[in-house]
């Protein structure tokens, strides 16, 4: 079975003005330089998406956005949905983001039905899961996250290019990452629940690794067995951190 293609993705979260599109044409003409083994994507704020698209116009590098709504349109104010995402450039979008889960209350089956949504729409899913500090301390992260992976990707991604971005709540932003060994049962968990739910599409979808990803630690993360990439917050707004990570694969 051929491995699933890395994909390394930026979320800027709410950072960037126009001016930070500097950044994105940075990093396009670093890649251009030199190809990356692995899939590149920026996801900006909502705002900037368009902006970028035309920016990165021809390069390598995918946009997506940071969360949407399940339904198309309707009265639901200062919502997007992911077809306003798709038309204004965007390819991905990030689907249950611990910030959203936390912040917004967003549930398992809130973040399934944003995903039906991005499918319709024609965007793929990056699914994000992962434990609290005090899950793991309790002994209880395997769970916490097979049961986010069972509530949160709905049967319809079966054949559907898509992927999983392993999130511990408590390594985002923190500085903190986990020991190798716990990503590697992490991701070995995640796989056997993919691969149990979906077949061979559970097989080549990639499962990402997030939280505190940065060039220093980029290379030993991405070498551990099943991490086929990263989701990076902070280290992804600088297009010379950002390339050291991509380069790290
Ligand atoms: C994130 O927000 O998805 C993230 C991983 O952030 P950071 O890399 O800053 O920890």
């Amino acid at each position: 079975m051929t491995p699933p293609r890395p994909l390394i993705a930026g979320n800027w979260k709410m950072h960037g003005l126009a001016a930070a599109l500097e950044e994105a044409r940075a990093l396009a003409g670093l890649l251009k330089a030199q190809p990356a083994a692995a899939r590149v994507a920026l996801c900006p704020p909502a705002t900037l998406i368009d902006q970028m698209a035309w920016a990165l116009k021809g390069s390598d590098i995918a946009i997506g956005g940071q969360d949407c709504r399940a339904e198309a349109s309707g009265a639901f104010t200062g919502d997007v949905s992911a077809e306003m995402l798709k038309d204004a450039g965007a390819a991905l979008v990030i689907l249950g983001h611990s910030e959203r889960r936390a912040g917004h209350g967003e549930s398992d089956a809130d973040v399934a039905a944003k995903v039906v949504g991005a499918l319709r729409a024609g965007l793929e899913p990056i699914v994000c899961v992962g434990e609290s500090l005090a899950e793991r301390r309790a002994g209880h992260a395997i769970d916490v996250v097979q049961g986010q992976v069972r509530g949160a990707l709905p049967a319809d991604l079966a054949g559907r290019t898509f992927a999983v971005a392993y999130e511990p709540v408590w390594a985002i932003g923190s500085g903190l990452t986990p020991r190798l060994a716990d990503i590697e049962a992490m991701h070995a968990a995640i796989r056997a629940d993919l691969i149990e739910a979906f077949g061979p599409t559970g097989a080549a979808t990639p499962i990402l690794y997030g939280g505190s990803v940065k060039p220093a630690n980029a290379r030993e993360i991405l070498a551990v067995a099943d991490v086929n990439g990263a989701l990076v917050g902070g280290a992804s707004l600088k297009a010379t951190d950002f390339i050291e990570i991509i380069r790290a694969i």
